[in-house]
């Protein structure tokens, strides 16, 4: 990518339930600068997911055949037989409106992202007060299954270890005190 082209970013990761989603949708509603990355995925759409909104869909197949292609800036199996992965294209399309790029993405891929995007890029790192809430929160958000809950929070503990590469870490325990904190450092970061 040419130099003069280079706009901002803003990186989450989180284990899943630690509410970066809940902080990215209030972000993108405070900040109209910020345009959410919507990533690739072979997963099936859950609850309202739309084609376009919140992924890509893909099948296995088209996700492989563009790894093959190198259409990804970054991409990884985040879960067994699932994996996600940002386009290339997707940058262009958020850079070209003069906005600055919304990652919600794995610890590595944050990690990854962070190490091509350096200095233009702000990295947040969502941590949950404990990983027995972040399992009530799956419950709760009652969108996925018992299995797919538990192999979330099995993975949850090693990305933990993950939040210290990360440029800040914002711990979600009371909402409003997270969400406040989440404005003040992205709106910091916007001004640049
Ligand atoms: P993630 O995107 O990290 O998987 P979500 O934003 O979907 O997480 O949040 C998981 C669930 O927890 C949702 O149902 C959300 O409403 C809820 N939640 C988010 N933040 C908090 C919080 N601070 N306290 C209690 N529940 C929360
Ligand atoms: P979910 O299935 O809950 O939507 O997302 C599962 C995980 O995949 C989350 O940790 C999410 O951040 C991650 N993820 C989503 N898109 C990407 C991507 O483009 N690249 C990487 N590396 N991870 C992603």
């Amino acid at each position: 990518m040419a130099p003069h082209r280079q706009g901002k970013v803003i990186i989450f990761s989180a284990p899943s339930g630690s509410g970066k989603s809940t902080i990215v949708n209030h972000l993108i509603k405070k900040y109209p600068q910020l345009e959410f990355s919507i990533s690739a995925t072979c997963r099936a759409p859950r609850g309202e997911e739309k084609h376009g909104k919140e992924y890509y869909f893909l099948s296995q197949e088209d996700f492989a055949q563009r790894v093959r292609n190198d259409e990804f800036i970054e991409w990884e199996e985040v879960y067994a037989g699932t994996s996600y992965g940002t386009l290339k294209s997707e940058i262009e399309r958020i850079w070209d409106k003069g906005h600055i790029i919304v990652f919600d993405v794995d610890v590595k891929g944050g990690v990854n992202l962070k190490k091509i995007f350096g200095e233009h890029a702000l990295s947040i790192f969502v941590m949950p007060p404990s990983i027995d809430e972040l399992r009530h929160r799956l419950v709760k958000r009652g969108t996925d299954s018992a299995e797919t809950i538990e192999k979330r929070v099995a993975k949850a503990a090693e990305e933990l270890e993950y939040a210290p590469k990360f440029d800040r870490i914002i711990v979600n325990d009371e909402l409003t005190v997270a969400l406040a904190e989440a404005e003040d450092v992205v709106g910091k970061f916007i001004e640049k």
